[in-house]
C-alpha cells in the first residue's frame, strides 16, 4: 500500500457556491453506493482516501461509505463545509471509523465568508466547531482556507482566530486555488481571485504558528518552510477509473536556475491560463 492519496467525489451538490469552486461548473451524476464501493476497491493500493464533493454530508449513506473504506483499511478524510453536521451524524461517522474532517473555513468574518461561499452558514459553522470540541479526542480535525480577492489581506487574522479559539485543530491550511479549464466557462472564477503578482506584495509573513501549512504557493511568493514539500501526488478515482489527479505542478523556464526548485511547490499546472508568470524570481 502506498502513502499517496486518492480522492472520490461523492456528489456535485453543495449548499455553498464558493467563488473559486469548479464542481458546479462540470456537473456529474451522483454515483451510487455500489459505484463508490467499486471505486474504493479499485484504489486498493492507496492508504489515504479523501471523500469530497460537493458536500459529502448531503449523502444519506455517508457512514456506509466510510464503513466500506475502513474494511479496506483506509485512512479516511472527509472534506466538508461543516454546515450540515449535527451531533447524531457526527457520532455515526465516528462510529463508522472516519479518521479526519478537513473543514473549509474561508474567513473569520461573517461578511467575507458570505461573499466567498454565497451562503448564510457562518453561524452554523461556528456552532459546529463548538460541537467538535466535545469529540476532539476521537477524530482529527483540520481546516483549509482558500485564498481569494476577499480574504487575502486578512489571512493572518483568520489563522489567528482559528489557532486561538480551536486549539484542537491539528493542521491549519492556507491554500491558493487550483485552476481547471472548463469547457464553455472561460476564466470562470478569475474576477474573484488574486494573481500571485498581487499576492506577493501582501503575503510577506504568516504568523508564527506551527500548525500552519501553506499549499500551492511557490517559494518566491512566500519563502517559508511551511510552504515546502507538500504532497501533490493526489489521484482521482471516478466511474471505475483511476486517474492521475489534476494537481500537477508547473515550473516556468526561469525556475531551472533556481536553487530552491527541489523544495518548491511551483505553480499549479493551469495557472498561466489565468495570469502571467512574470513574478517568478529564481533564488540564486
Ligand atoms: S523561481 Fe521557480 S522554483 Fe524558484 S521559488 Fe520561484 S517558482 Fe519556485
Amino acid at each position: 500500500m502506498t502513502n499517496k492519496e486518492v480522492e472520490i467525489h461523492l456528489t456535485d451538490k453543495c449548499p455553498h457556491d464558493c467563488v473559486f469552486c469548479s464542481v458546479k461548473k462540470h456537473p456529474f451524476p451522483t454515483p451510487s453506493l455500489n459505484e463508490i464501493k467499486k471505486d474504493i476497491s479499485i484504489s486498493f493500493k492507496f492508504k489515504k482516501l479523501i471523500l469530497s464533493g460537493g458536500e459529502p454530508f448531503l449523502r444519506k449513506d455517508i457512514s456506509k461509505i466510510i464503513e466500506f473504506a475502513k474494511v479496506s483499511n483506509k485512512y479516511v478524510t472527509i472534506e466538508t463545509n461543516l454546515t450540515l453536521l449535527n451531533e447524531k451524524l457526527l457520532r455515526k461517522i465516528i462510529k463508522a471509523g472516519v479518521n479526519e474532517l478537513k473543514i473549509s473555513f474561508h474567513s473569520h468574518e461573517k461578511k467575507v465568508y458570505k461573499k466567498i461561499t454565497k451562503s448564510n452558514g457562518f453561524d452554523k459553522l461556528l456552532k459546529n466547531f463548538e460541537l467538535l470540541k466535545k469529540y476532539k479526542k476521537r477524530i482529527k480535525i483540520s481546516t483549509n482556507t482558500v485564498i481569494t480577492k476577499y480574504n487575502y489581506k486578512n489571512l493572518n487574522e483568520t489563522v489567528s482566530f482559528l489557532a486561538k479559539n480551536y486549539s484542537f485543530l491539528k493542521e491549519i491550511r492556507i491554500s491558493y486555488p487550483r485552476f481547471y479549464p472548463i469547457k464553455n466557462c472561460g476564466k470562470y472564477s478569475k474576477k474573484h481571485l488574486v494573481s500571485l503578482n498581487i499576492l506577493k506584495k501582501k503575503f510577506k509573513n504568516i504568523i508564527n504558528e506551527k500548525k500552519i501549512i501553506i499549499e500551492n504557493l511557490p517559494l518566491c511568493i512566500i519563502n517559508d518552510k511551511r510552504a515546502k514539500k507538500i504532497n501533490w501526488d493526489i489521484w482521482l478515482v471516478k466511474k471505475g477509473k483511476l486517474l492521475r489527479g489534476l494537481e500537477e505542478r508547473y515550473f516556468p523556464e526561469k525556475c531551472n536556475k533556481c536553487k530552491k526548485k527541489k523544495e518548491c511547490q511551483g505553480l499549479h499546472k493551469y495557472y498561466t491560463l489565468y495570469f502571467d508568470n512574470n513574478f517568478v524570481k529564481p533564488f540564486r
